[in-house]
């Protein structure tokens, strides 16, 4: 061996990019959708919407599911998902119910328009595919409320169609396992390419469950646990020790604070309320009477807005204020409570309403809150 053969042995090995590569995970890129799917088989969660393994899904089931999940949590879904499943066991029974009973159901889960589409959808399915969910994502696109991403998870979930949806879950895993420095929302087609790297051949549904579960249970927003992750060998953040800087975002521009007052009269046993009008915001809900919601809002103008009973005369306000954040802006009611002597007869438009039964109305969180405040 000559001198340079010998230095050459001896020589420190040159320590691993921190950089991912073609191979440097166990399985290589190639490996992970295997080795994705092995790792949902040993940990998939229990799920209400979720059949056992190897049972097919309910597409009825996934599309009621992922509506509901739409800005909303497994855990507020659960019992709303039992409900509307136990009281209307198929979409066709969803779709011959009326709007009022859908909407009175849904009330407190948030976006109401949700509900709305939902009605819409299930009336669609009944009517126009005789009880049967489109099999194929362009047909499920064409229904009202299915957007992109819950159209690929319906086709993938429901008829393993080779699609991944990608959901804030998946973009998280993606996002650092690649380490995409492209800001969301715009990162978002780079995102969904490289997800679906992750399919398997077959199981498209798993394979994106998968990376759904792996997303709420190990690859978290804070603190992931990347020991117990399929990905941890090659992902790239984690070697660079900045996976909780992943998903990239654009600041969020939030809205102007609107300020407004809501008006709570009682009568008796009963309180006063009307229902929203069917389009826009919170469409269709019942409400307490509450003056225009401004970003230069006046007291005394919203004051004026209260509604004119006879034998009302003294408005009382209530000590704080109502808050509530809507997607596009923040909102502060003050509250005002009135008592109405019996026989006081509602408005046009409004109606008595026994405080015993609110929860029969399609009371949104909004309303809920400043009921709460007002009968404090
Ligand atoms: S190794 Fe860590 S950061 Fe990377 S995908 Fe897995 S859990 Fe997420």
């Amino acid at each position: 061996m000559s001198i340079a053969d010998r230095r050459a042995a001896l020589a420190p090995r040159r320590k691993q990019s921190p950089v991912n590569t073609a191979n440097e995970d166990g399985a290589g890129p190639a490996g992970r959708p295997a080795a994705l799917l092995a790792w949902y088989d040993r940990h998939r969660r229990t799920l209400p919407w979720r059949p056992p393994a190897g049972t097919p899904a309910d597409p009825y089931a996934v599309w009621l599911s992922e509506i509901m999940l739409q800005q909303t949590t497994v855990r507020a879904v659960g019992p709303y998902f039992a409900k509307f499943l136990a009281r209307w066991p198929s979409v066709a029974d969803l779709g011959a119910a009326s709007l009022d009973d859908v909407l009175r159901m849904w009330a407190g889960l948030g976006y109401y328009s949700r509900a709305r589409n939902l009605h819409a959808c299930a009336v669609a399915v009944a009517t126009q595919h005789g009880g049967r969910f489109p099999d194929t994502e362009e047909g499920l696109r064409a229904l009202p409320g299915v957007g992109p991403y819950t159209a690929a998870a319906i086709a993938a979930i429901a008829f393993g169609r080779r699609t991944m949806p990608v959901d804030g879950n998946i973009e998280r895993v993606v996002s650092r396992l690649y380490a995409v420095e492209e800001e969301l929302p715009k990162a978002k087609p780079r995102i969904k390419a490289l997800a679906e790297t992750l399919l398997a051949d077959s199981r498209a549904g798993d394979s994106a469950q998968a990376l759904m579960d792996l997303g709420a249970t190990i690859c978290t927003p804070k603190k992931p646990a990347c020991a117990l992750c399929p990905f941890m060998e090659g992902c790239t953040a984690r070697l660079r020790g900045d996976a909780e800087s992943f998903p990239r975002k654009a600041p969020k521009k939030t809205g102007e604070l609107r300020r407004g007052a809501a008006f709570v009269v009682v009568r008796g046993d009963s309180v006063l309320v009307r229902t929203r009008e069917a389009k826009g915001l919170l469409g269709g809900m019942t409400e307490v009477p509450n003056s225009e919601w401004l970003a230069g809002h006046s007291d005394a103008a919203a004051r004026a807005q209260a509604p004119q009973l006879s034998g009302v005369t003294r408005w009382h306000r209530k000590a704080g204020v109502v808050t509530h954040v809507f997607t596009h802006f923040p909102l502060e009611l003050v509250v005002y409570t009135a008592q109405a002597p019996s026989g006081t007869r509602a408005p046009a438009g409004m109606r008595w309403v026994k405080i015993a039964t609110l929860a029969d109305e399609a009371l949104p969180n909004l309303m809920r809150k400043v009921l709460a405040h007002a009968l404090d």
